[in-house]
């Protein structure tokens, strides 16, 4: 089977044509090592599993919010998403979106998420600061290890050793926003439901 660049996903993808299309001839134009590097962390963050068991991939990069199928099987994937776009700080009051996390169950946030002057290279933390949980109906982020995270309405969320203690968990619904840190450098993060 042939695979298009475009199963990479839209981080990669502008990369491939400028170093296979634009590029070929002209290396002034190619894309730099550490380029690549930023975006393959960026697009690790889109990676979904496949819904079919027996997909020879196991896991592909969502690139199309409006139609949620893995590039590898054509498998249509069933049920919400969750994706939490991250936001810095980047002039008081002024948040940049730098960066999309699709959610699944039992994915994993890191400190290279909750802060924008963490990077998510081989030397960084990985230590998981909180998870992402389906449970009764309901997308739950359940807070480990982080100190100040703020649910929507401005209430701190402590950080729970015992995983699903209540009171330790966001609920993600479409729309809703908060503070995954309050210390510098925290970023915010905007729930957007899609494949509903
Ligand atoms: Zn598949």
């Amino acid at each position: 089977m042939q695979i298009p660049y475009s199963v990479f996903g839209p981080i990669l993808r502008t990369l491939f044509e400028r170093a296979f299309i634009k590029g070929l001839h002209s290396p002034n134009e190619r894309p730099a090592a550490i380029e690549w590097e930023k975006r393959l962390l960026k697009t690790w963050d889109l990676l979904l599993p496949c819904q079919n068991p027996n997909c020879p991939s196991h896991w592909f990069i969502l690139h199309d919010h409006a139609n949620v199928q893995c590039s590898f099987c054509g498998t249509k994937q069933k049920g919400t998403i969750p994706i939490l776009r991250l936001r810095s700080e980047r002039r008081p009051g002024q948040w940049t979106l730098d960066g999309e996390l699709a959610v699944y169950n039992d994915l994993y946030l890191f400190k290279w998420h909750a802060f924008d002057n963490v990077f998510s290279g081989e030397e960084a933390d990985k230590t998981p600061q909180a998870y992402c949980v389906f449970y009764q109906g309901k997308w739950l982020l359940i807070n480990q290890n982080i100190t100040s995270l703020t649910s929507p309405n401005g209430n701190p969320v402590a950080p729970s050793p015992q995983p699903g203690q209540p009171g330790s968990a966001i609920e993600l619904k479409d729309g809703v926003q908060f503070r995954l840190s309050q210390e510098p450098h925290g970023r915010m993060v905007e729930v957007q439901i899609i494949n509903r």
